[in-house]
């Protein structure tokens, strides 16, 4: 039987705006609209940031709580996953949302070099986030810019701070961090195996390296990360439609590799998340 892939819509980031696309969902309204497409078209996790109606950057816990109620009534049973990412965003608001609880919450376990900027992750800043994941129930996906954040990953997980199963994402085409490599990323998935056997993971390519990456992942046992966050065109010559195109464009390769679009119940049983409220 073909295996289910865990689809995950990243519909909005922090860094692109309607100018690049106007089809980035940037209101709560949007982002509902937006998600329920991509649902409808097979996605059965989102990730979520929120912004200003300027499109800044966003830690409105109220508006996040806007997005997730909307999302819950409208698209029954997807993983909705917050952003504790920084760009835009001061340190000590990066976990303000995190006790309304949502199923996940990304979690960046080390510090990197963005394209302008430096992606901060101090140790102490880490630690209190995985011990409010811990305190609200949220399961983290690690965020793996640089392998070092693997390694620290179970540094942190023999600590105490993280527990098994991890759920790890691979972040690759990042102007100076990790550029699409296959080989790169086949040395991680090992890696990952060989310390961790129980997780699961997830591949995300930037750009031009979305496709990339949605292929690579799906012949090599991980799931999918898609969305206008990280690449806001359908083709070289296209803007994307809206984030469900993406996602058609994902399910498309999964065909190719005999895989299927995971329903949000087999997600939640493939990230051993409770079944839905
Ligand atoms: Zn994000």
């Amino acid at each position: 039987m073909s295996r289910p892939v865990i689809i995950t819509v990243a519909i909005t980031g922090s860094v692109p705006r309607k100018k690049d696309n106007p089809a980035v969902p940037i209101s709560p309204a949007e982002q509902i609209e937006s998600t329920h497409e991509a649902f409808e078209a097979g996605a059965s996790l989102l990730h979520i940031h929120v912004r200003d109606a300027d499109e800044s950057s966003s830690s409105n816990a109220t508006k996040f709580a806007e997005v997730q109620a909307g999302v819950k009534t409208h698209c029954p049973g997807i993983i909705i996953q917050f952003s504790t990412g920084a760009r835009g965003r001061d340190a000590e608001q990066r976990a303000s949302a995190l006790h309304l609880r949502p199923d996940m919450a990304s979690l960046c376990t080390g510090t990197v070099n963005f394209p302008n900027i430096i992606y901060m992750n101090p140790v102490d800043l880490i630690e209190s986030l995985a011990t409010a994941m811990i305190e609200y129930e949220i399961k983290p996906e690690i965020e793996v810019f640089d392998l070092s954040m693997l390694y620290a990953a179970q540094n942190f997980m023999e600590r105490g701070l993280l527990k098994a199963p991890l759920h790890v994402q691979f972040v690759m085409g990042i102007k100076n961090a990790m550029p699409a490599r296959r080989e790169a990323l086949e040395f991680m998935v090992r890696e990952l195996n060989g310390l961790m056997p129980d997780a699961t993971w997830t591949g995300a390519g930037i750009g031009r390296e979305q496709l990339v990456l949605n292929r690579w992942s799906a012949e090599l046992g991980g799931h999918i990360r898609t969305g206008l966050e990280d690449n806001v065109r359908r083709d070289r010559d296209h803007l994307a439609r809206n984030n469900a195109e993406l996602v058609e464009l994902a399910i498309e390769v999964c065909h190719e590799y005999d895989c299927r679009p995971a329903t949000p119940a087999e997600a939640r049983e493939v990230l051993s998340l409770p079944p839905a409220a």
